[in-house]
Protein backbone atom coordinates (compact mmCIF):
# COMPACT_ATOMS: atom_id res chain seq x y z
CA UNK A 1 0.00 0.00 0.00
CA UNK A 2 1.12 3.14 -1.08
CA UNK A 3 0.60 7.04 0.52
CA UNK A 4 2.62 8.60 -2.52
CA UNK A 5 0.07 10.77 -4.66
CA UNK A 6 2.59 11.89 -7.33
CA UNK A 7 5.03 14.31 -7.57
CA UNK A 8 4.45 17.95 -7.64
CA UNK A 9 6.96 21.18 -8.74
CA UNK A 10 8.45 23.18 -5.78
CA UNK A 11 8.34 26.60 -8.44
CA UNK A 12 5.10 26.05 -10.55
CA UNK A 13 3.13 23.72 -8.56
CA UNK A 14 2.65 21.44 -11.53
CA UNK A 15 1.71 17.61 -10.78
CA UNK A 16 3.63 14.63 -11.86
CA UNK A 17 3.01 11.17 -11.85
CA UNK A 18 5.31 9.04 -9.74
CA UNK A 19 7.70 8.26 -12.00
CA UNK A 20 11.67 8.88 -12.18
CA UNK A 21 11.43 12.18 -12.85
CA UNK A 22 13.29 15.02 -11.01
CA UNK A 23 12.75 18.59 -13.02
CA UNK A 24 9.81 20.19 -13.81
CA UNK A 25 9.61 20.39 -18.09
CA UNK A 26 8.08 23.92 -17.85
CA UNK A 27 10.00 25.92 -15.30
CA UNK A 28 12.93 23.61 -14.48
CA UNK A 29 11.97 23.81 -10.84
CA UNK A 30 12.82 20.58 -8.71
CA UNK A 31 10.31 17.93 -8.07
CA UNK A 32 9.11 16.49 -4.38
CA UNK A 33 6.91 13.70 -3.08
CA UNK A 34 3.16 14.22 -2.09
CA UNK A 35 1.55 12.17 0.39
CA UNK A 36 -2.01 11.49 0.99
CA UNK A 37 -1.95 12.42 4.92
CA UNK A 38 -5.33 11.76 5.44
CA UNK A 39 -4.85 8.24 4.58
CA UNK A 40 -1.50 8.30 6.29
CA UNK A 41 -3.91 8.91 9.50
CA UNK A 42 -5.95 6.52 9.56
CA UNK A 43 -3.08 3.94 9.68
CA UNK A 44 -0.16 5.51 11.53
CA UNK A 45 -0.05 6.71 14.88
CA UNK A 46 2.50 7.05 18.21
CA UNK A 47 1.36 3.32 19.26
CA UNK A 48 2.04 1.77 15.79
CA UNK A 49 5.38 3.51 15.34
CA UNK A 50 6.44 2.53 18.74
CA UNK A 51 5.66 -1.12 18.25
CA UNK A 52 7.94 -1.55 15.34
CA UNK A 53 11.37 -2.29 15.02
CA UNK A 54 14.17 0.41 16.18
CA UNK A 55 14.97 1.42 11.97
CA UNK A 56 14.05 3.78 9.50
CA UNK A 57 11.73 1.86 7.81
CA UNK A 58 9.26 2.51 11.36
CA UNK A 59 7.81 5.30 9.44
CA UNK A 60 7.28 3.70 5.97
CA UNK A 61 4.09 5.11 5.08
CA UNK A 62 5.90 8.63 5.41
CA UNK A 63 8.28 7.26 3.11
CA UNK A 64 8.47 7.18 -1.10
CA UNK A 65 8.29 3.66 -1.78
CA UNK A 66 5.48 1.46 -2.93
CA UNK A 67 6.24 -1.74 -1.92
CA UNK A 68 8.84 -3.20 1.04
CA UNK A 69 12.84 -1.73 0.69
CA UNK A 70 15.26 -4.45 -0.54
CA UNK A 71 17.87 -2.86 1.02
CA UNK A 72 19.42 -1.18 4.61
CA UNK A 73 17.12 -3.17 6.56
CA UNK A 74 19.14 -1.61 9.72
CA UNK A 75 19.25 2.02 8.80
CA UNK A 76 18.23 4.49 11.15
CA UNK A 77 17.47 4.76 14.57
CA UNK A 78 20.70 5.76 15.66
CA UNK A 79 21.56 6.82 19.31
CA UNK A 80 20.25 10.29 20.38
CA UNK A 81 21.60 10.89 23.67
CA UNK A 82 21.77 14.06 26.47
CA UNK A 83 24.96 15.77 26.41
CA UNK A 84 25.74 16.99 29.25
CA UNK A 85 29.33 17.02 29.40
CA UNK A 86 29.39 19.36 26.08
CA UNK A 87 26.64 20.94 27.67
CA UNK A 88 28.31 22.12 30.57
CA UNK A 89 31.14 23.11 28.40
CA UNK A 90 29.33 25.55 26.53
CA UNK A 91 27.27 26.81 29.04
CA UNK A 92 23.98 25.42 27.74
CA UNK A 93 21.22 23.87 30.06
CA UNK A 94 19.29 21.07 27.35
CA UNK A 95 21.95 19.93 24.31
CA UNK A 96 21.32 16.41 23.22
CA UNK A 97 23.21 14.79 19.95
CA UNK A 98 22.08 12.64 17.32
CA UNK A 99 24.31 10.61 16.42
CA UNK A 100 24.40 9.37 13.11
CA UNK A 101 27.62 8.83 12.97
CA UNK A 102 27.07 4.98 14.14
CA UNK A 103 24.75 4.96 11.13
CA UNK A 104 24.47 1.35 8.97
CA UNK A 105 25.67 -0.03 7.11
CA UNK A 106 28.28 2.97 6.18
CA UNK A 107 28.33 5.19 9.56
CA UNK A 108 26.60 8.34 7.85
CA UNK A 109 23.32 9.64 7.57
CA UNK A 110 23.73 8.79 3.46
CA UNK A 111 22.65 5.37 4.13
CA UNK A 112 19.15 7.03 4.40
CA UNK A 113 19.01 8.48 1.62
CA UNK A 114 20.69 5.75 -0.26
CA UNK A 115 18.20 2.80 1.15
CA UNK A 116 15.49 4.93 -0.02
CA UNK A 117 16.63 5.53 -3.48
CA UNK A 118 17.75 2.26 -4.06
CA UNK A 119 14.83 0.61 -3.45
CA UNK A 120 12.97 3.26 -5.38
CA UNK A 121 15.35 2.47 -8.56
CA UNK A 122 14.35 -1.77 -8.07
CA UNK A 123 10.78 -0.27 -8.00
CA UNK A 124 11.49 1.39 -10.98
CA UNK A 125 13.25 -1.29 -12.90
CA UNK A 126 16.93 0.30 -13.07
CA UNK A 127 19.57 -1.89 -13.40
CA UNK A 128 22.58 -0.32 -12.54
CA UNK A 129 22.53 2.68 -9.78
CA UNK A 130 25.12 5.43 -9.32
CA UNK A 131 25.99 8.39 -7.60
CA UNK A 132 28.07 11.93 -7.79
CA UNK A 133 29.35 12.13 -4.26
CA UNK A 134 31.87 14.10 -1.64
CA UNK A 135 32.50 10.85 -0.34
CA UNK A 136 30.02 9.61 2.43
CA UNK A 137 27.18 9.00 -0.66
CA UNK A 138 29.83 7.18 -2.38
CA UNK A 139 30.61 4.77 1.08
CA UNK A 140 26.96 3.79 0.83
CA UNK A 141 25.94 3.66 -2.36
CA UNK A 142 28.92 0.79 -3.16
CA UNK A 143 27.71 -0.57 -0.05
CA UNK A 144 24.06 -0.90 -0.12
CA UNK A 145 24.25 -1.94 -4.00
CA UNK A 146 26.37 -4.96 -3.16
CA UNK A 147 24.11 -5.85 -0.57
CA UNK A 148 21.10 -6.00 -3.30
CA UNK A 149 23.56 -7.50 -6.00
CA UNK A 150 23.12 -4.44 -8.06
CA UNK A 151 25.39 -2.94 -10.72
CA UNK A 152 27.06 0.45 -9.27
CA UNK A 153 29.19 3.29 -10.38
CA UNK A 154 30.66 6.15 -8.27
CA UNK A 155 31.84 8.70 -9.60
CA UNK A 156 34.32 11.59 -6.91
CA UNK A 157 36.68 14.49 -7.22
CA UNK A 158 39.87 12.82 -7.34
CA UNK A 159 41.33 14.75 -4.18
CA UNK A 160 38.68 12.99 -1.73
CA UNK A 161 40.27 11.45 1.68
CA UNK A 162 42.01 7.90 1.15
CA UNK A 163 40.08 6.11 3.52
CA UNK A 164 36.86 7.50 1.95
CA UNK A 165 37.88 6.21 -1.52
CA UNK A 166 39.07 2.99 0.10
CA UNK A 167 35.38 2.36 1.58
CA UNK A 168 33.95 2.57 -1.89
CA UNK A 169 36.09 0.66 -3.94
CA UNK A 170 36.24 -2.39 -1.31
CA UNK A 171 32.30 -3.50 -2.30
CA UNK A 172 33.55 -3.85 -5.74
CA UNK A 173 31.79 -0.62 -6.99
CA UNK A 174 33.05 0.88 -10.19
CA UNK A 175 34.83 3.63 -9.01
CA UNK A 176 35.49 6.61 -11.22
CA UNK A 177 37.96 9.50 -9.60
CA UNK A 178 37.21 12.92 -12.07
CA UNK A 179 40.13 15.65 -11.81
CA UNK A 180 37.86 18.45 -10.86
CA UNK A 181 35.37 19.70 -8.12
CA UNK A 182 32.47 17.98 -6.91
CA UNK A 183 30.41 20.05 -8.98
CA UNK A 184 31.91 19.32 -11.98
CA UNK A 185 31.81 15.88 -11.24
CA UNK A 186 27.94 16.43 -10.55
CA UNK A 187 27.75 18.25 -14.32
CA UNK A 188 29.37 15.33 -15.96
CA UNK A 189 26.76 13.15 -14.08
CA UNK A 190 23.87 14.57 -15.43
CA UNK A 191 25.07 14.13 -18.99
CA UNK A 192 25.92 10.55 -17.89
CA UNK A 193 22.30 9.59 -16.32
CA UNK A 194 20.62 10.84 -19.50
CA UNK A 195 23.23 8.91 -21.69
CA UNK A 196 23.29 5.35 -20.12
CA UNK A 197 19.69 5.49 -18.48
CA UNK A 198 21.40 4.33 -14.86
CA UNK A 199 19.66 5.56 -11.67
CA UNK A 200 22.09 8.44 -10.53
CA UNK A 201 20.83 8.27 -6.59
CA UNK A 202 20.89 12.31 -5.97
CA UNK A 203 20.17 13.36 -9.66
CA UNK A 204 17.62 11.54 -11.64
CA UNK A 205 15.51 9.90 -8.72
CA UNK A 206 16.66 13.18 -6.15
CA UNK A 207 13.10 13.61 -5.37
CA UNK A 208 12.41 10.48 -3.54
CA UNK A 209 16.25 10.11 -2.43
CA UNK A 210 16.25 13.30 -0.92
CA UNK A 211 12.94 12.17 1.56
CA UNK A 212 14.76 9.42 3.51
CA UNK A 213 16.49 12.74 5.12
CA UNK A 214 13.24 13.04 6.84
CA UNK A 215 13.75 9.90 8.90
CA UNK A 216 16.14 11.80 10.96
CA UNK A 217 13.79 14.42 11.87
CA UNK A 218 11.13 11.43 12.75
CA UNK A 219 13.70 9.91 14.99
CA UNK A 220 15.05 13.06 16.90
CA UNK A 221 11.05 14.09 17.82
CA UNK A 222 10.60 10.87 18.77
CA UNK A 223 13.25 9.93 21.00
CA UNK A 224 12.61 13.22 22.56
CA UNK A 225 10.09 11.59 23.57
CA UNK A 226 7.52 12.90 20.87
CA UNK A 227 8.08 16.20 21.45
CA UNK A 228 10.64 18.80 18.78
CA UNK A 229 13.23 20.71 20.17
CA UNK A 230 13.80 24.13 20.04
CA UNK A 231 16.53 24.80 17.99
CA UNK A 232 18.48 22.29 15.85
CA UNK A 233 21.78 22.84 14.22
CA UNK A 234 22.36 20.65 10.50
CA UNK A 235 25.65 21.04 8.49
CA UNK A 236 24.75 21.99 4.85
CA UNK A 237 26.71 20.94 1.51
CA UNK A 238 23.67 20.29 -1.43
CA UNK A 239 21.14 21.53 1.62
CA UNK A 240 19.01 18.54 1.25
CA UNK A 241 19.18 17.36 4.71
CA UNK A 242 18.16 20.80 6.59
CA UNK A 243 15.14 21.57 4.36
CA UNK A 244 13.75 17.72 5.12
CA UNK A 245 14.53 17.94 9.15
CA UNK A 246 12.30 20.87 8.88
CA UNK A 247 9.38 18.90 6.29
CA UNK A 248 9.16 15.90 9.07
CA UNK A 249 9.01 18.30 11.87
CA UNK A 250 6.05 20.16 10.07
CA UNK A 251 4.83 16.99 9.28
CA UNK A 252 4.71 15.09 12.69
CA UNK A 253 2.84 18.20 13.38
CA UNK A 254 0.18 17.80 10.98
CA UNK A 255 -0.47 14.43 12.03
CA UNK A 256 -0.58 15.12 15.66
CA UNK A 257 2.11 13.23 16.93
CA UNK A 258 3.91 16.41 18.25
CA UNK A 259 2.35 19.98 19.54
CA UNK A 260 5.45 22.30 19.94
CA UNK A 261 5.92 25.50 18.02
CA UNK A 262 7.93 25.68 14.92
CA UNK A 263 11.86 24.22 15.91
CA UNK A 264 14.65 26.90 14.68
CA UNK A 265 16.83 25.37 12.28
CA UNK A 266 20.22 26.22 11.93
CA UNK A 267 22.82 25.79 9.03
CA UNK A 268 26.76 25.10 9.34
CA UNK A 269 28.96 25.20 7.26
CA UNK A 270 32.69 25.43 6.94
CA UNK A 271 34.51 28.98 6.12
CA UNK A 272 36.31 27.50 2.85
CA UNK A 273 32.83 26.46 1.03
CA UNK A 274 30.22 28.60 2.64
CA UNK A 275 27.74 29.61 -0.28
CA UNK A 276 24.00 28.71 2.20
CA UNK A 277 25.56 30.60 4.63
CA UNK A 278 26.96 33.57 2.67
CA UNK A 279 23.29 34.13 1.29
CA UNK A 280 21.41 34.02 4.52
CA UNK A 281 24.00 36.40 6.13
CA UNK A 282 23.87 38.92 3.25
CA UNK A 283 19.90 38.75 3.06
CA UNK A 284 20.48 37.33 -1.00
CA UNK A 285 17.87 35.47 -2.94
CA UNK A 286 20.28 34.03 -4.92
CA UNK A 287 23.26 31.43 -4.21
CA UNK A 288 26.41 32.62 -5.28
CA UNK A 289 28.43 29.16 -6.48
CA UNK A 290 32.10 29.68 -4.84
CA UNK A 291 35.11 27.37 -5.59
CA UNK A 292 35.59 24.69 -2.19
CA UNK A 293 38.72 24.81 -0.04
CA UNK A 294 38.11 23.39 3.32
CA UNK A 295 39.23 19.86 5.06
CA UNK A 296 35.63 19.34 5.39
CA UNK A 297 35.43 17.58 2.26
CA UNK A 298 32.07 16.16 2.11
CA UNK A 299 30.68 19.38 2.64
CA UNK A 300 32.44 20.52 -0.09
CA UNK A 301 29.76 22.00 -2.64
CA UNK A 302 30.49 24.97 -3.93
CA UNK A 303 27.12 25.21 -6.02
CA UNK A 304 24.53 23.80 -3.91
CA UNK A 305 21.49 22.34 -5.50
CA UNK A 306 19.01 22.59 -2.33
CA UNK A 307 20.32 26.14 -1.50
CA UNK A 308 17.99 28.28 -2.08
CA UNK A 309 15.25 26.33 -0.21
CA UNK A 310 17.82 25.45 2.80
CA UNK A 311 18.16 29.49 2.59
CA UNK A 312 14.11 29.67 2.43
CA UNK A 313 13.62 26.98 5.22
CA UNK A 314 16.26 28.39 7.66
CA UNK A 315 14.65 32.28 7.37
CA UNK A 316 11.12 30.73 7.83
CA UNK A 317 12.27 29.05 10.58
CA UNK A 318 13.84 32.13 12.73
CA UNK A 319 17.35 30.53 12.61
CA UNK A 320 20.68 31.55 11.45
CA UNK A 321 23.49 30.19 9.67
CA UNK A 322 27.43 30.03 10.52
CA UNK A 323 30.71 29.03 9.08
CA UNK A 324 33.91 27.75 10.83
CA UNK A 325 37.41 27.82 9.89
CA UNK A 326 39.59 24.38 9.14
CA UNK A 327 41.22 25.20 12.82
CA UNK A 328 37.77 25.41 14.93
CA UNK A 329 36.42 22.58 13.04
CA UNK A 330 39.51 19.90 14.11
CA UNK A 331 38.82 21.65 17.84
CA UNK A 332 35.73 21.14 17.55
CA UNK A 333 36.42 17.52 16.64
CA UNK A 334 38.50 16.87 19.72
CA UNK A 335 35.83 18.90 21.73
CA UNK A 336 33.36 16.46 20.85
CA UNK A 337 35.50 13.38 21.26
CA UNK A 338 36.74 14.28 24.70
CA UNK A 339 33.43 15.72 26.22
CA UNK A 340 30.59 12.68 24.86
CA UNK A 341 33.21 9.98 23.43
CA UNK A 342 32.00 10.30 20.36
CA UNK A 343 34.52 10.97 17.40
CA UNK A 344 33.10 12.84 14.43
CA UNK A 345 34.02 13.06 10.70
CA UNK A 346 35.04 17.05 10.03
CA UNK A 347 31.31 17.60 9.08
CA UNK A 348 29.95 17.18 12.67
CA UNK A 349 33.16 19.84 13.81
CA UNK A 350 31.52 22.49 11.57
CA UNK A 351 28.59 21.33 13.29
CA UNK A 352 29.81 21.89 16.53
CA UNK A 353 32.29 24.56 16.13
CA UNK A 354 28.98 26.45 14.64
CA UNK A 355 26.94 25.86 17.28
CA UNK A 356 29.68 26.92 19.88
CA UNK A 357 29.63 30.32 17.41
CA UNK A 358 25.91 30.57 17.50
CA UNK A 359 25.79 30.50 21.75
CA UNK A 360 28.68 32.69 22.20
CA UNK A 361 26.75 35.56 19.94
CA UNK A 362 23.49 34.94 21.47
CA UNK A 363 21.73 33.68 18.67
CA UNK A 364 20.43 30.39 20.41
CA UNK A 365 19.75 30.95 24.30
CA UNK A 366 21.59 28.50 26.51
CA UNK A 367 17.78 27.88 28.48
CA UNK A 368 16.15 26.24 25.38
CA UNK A 369 16.25 22.70 23.91
CA UNK A 370 19.03 22.23 21.57
CA UNK A 371 19.71 19.17 19.15
CA UNK A 372 23.20 18.98 17.46
CA UNK A 373 23.21 17.11 14.00
CA UNK A 374 26.10 14.08 14.14
CA UNK A 375 26.13 12.78 10.36
CA UNK A 376 29.49 11.22 9.97
CA UNK A 377 32.05 9.22 11.28
CA UNK A 378 35.80 10.43 12.32
CA UNK A 379 37.41 6.99 11.25
CA UNK A 380 36.35 8.35 8.15
CA UNK A 381 38.61 11.71 7.99
CA UNK A 382 41.37 10.72 9.66
CA UNK A 383 43.96 12.03 7.48
CA UNK A 384 42.37 15.63 8.44
CA UNK A 385 43.72 15.19 12.38
CA UNK A 386 47.24 13.96 11.01
CA UNK A 387 49.89 16.37 13.31
CA UNK A 388 46.90 17.81 14.61
CA UNK A 389 46.37 15.90 17.98
CA UNK A 390 48.68 14.19 20.25
CA UNK A 391 50.84 10.86 19.72
CA UNK A 392 51.32 7.93 21.87
CA UNK A 393 54.09 7.94 24.51
CA UNK A 394 56.56 5.30 23.82
CA UNK A 395 58.59 3.26 26.22
CA UNK A 396 60.54 0.22 26.88
CA UNK A 397 58.29 -2.54 28.76
CA UNK A 398 60.34 -1.75 31.91
CA UNK A 399 58.39 -0.48 35.10
CA UNK A 400 61.00 2.22 35.80
CA UNK A 401 60.47 3.75 32.74
CA UNK A 402 56.54 4.13 33.40
CA UNK A 403 57.43 5.33 36.60
CA UNK A 404 59.55 8.39 35.19
CA UNK A 405 56.71 9.02 32.29
CA UNK A 406 54.30 9.40 35.15
CA UNK A 407 56.48 11.94 37.25
CA UNK A 408 57.57 13.74 34.28
CA UNK A 409 53.92 15.46 34.09
CA UNK A 410 52.21 16.40 31.29
CA UNK A 411 54.75 17.67 28.76
CA UNK A 412 55.20 13.84 27.18
CA UNK A 413 51.71 14.08 25.75
CA UNK A 414 52.25 17.64 23.77
CA UNK A 415 51.60 17.40 20.33
CA UNK A 416 54.34 17.02 18.21
CA UNK A 417 53.38 18.47 14.53
C1 LIG B 1 26.21 14.82 2.55
C2 LIG B 1 26.50 15.17 3.95
C3 LIG B 1 25.87 16.25 4.61
C4 LIG B 1 24.97 17.26 3.92
O1 LIG B 1 23.92 16.80 3.21
P1 LIG B 1 23.08 17.69 2.19
O2 LIG B 1 21.74 17.08 2.24
O3 LIG B 1 23.75 17.57 0.86
O4 LIG B 1 23.10 19.11 2.66
C5 LIG B 1 26.11 16.42 5.95
N1 LIG B 1 26.97 15.63 6.63
C6 LIG B 1 27.63 14.62 6.03
C7 LIG B 1 28.57 13.82 6.84
C8 LIG B 1 27.41 14.35 4.68
O5 LIG B 1 28.06 13.33 4.10
ZN1 LIG C 1 7.45 23.93 -12.57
Amino acid sequence: MSYIKGLKCRECGKDYPKEALHVCEFCFGPLEVVYDYDAIKTVLSKDVIASRRPNMWRYKELLPLDGEPVVGFDVGFTPFIRARNLGKVLGVKELYIKNDAVNSPTLSFKDRVVAVAISKAREFGFKVVACASTGNLANSVAANAAACSMDSYVFIPADLEKTKVLGTVVYGSKVVAIKGSYDEVNRLCSEIAGKYGWAFVNINIRPYYAEGSKAFGYEVAEQMGWRLPRHIIVPMAGGSLITKIKKAFNEFRRLGFVEEMETKVYGAQPTGCAPIVTAVKDGAELIRPVKPNTIAKSLAIGNPADGYYSVKAIKESGGWAEDVSDNEIIEAMKLLAETEGIFTETAGGVTLGVTKKLIEQGRIPKDESIVLSITGNGLKTQESLYGKISEPVVIEAKIAEFDNLLNSGGDAYAIRA
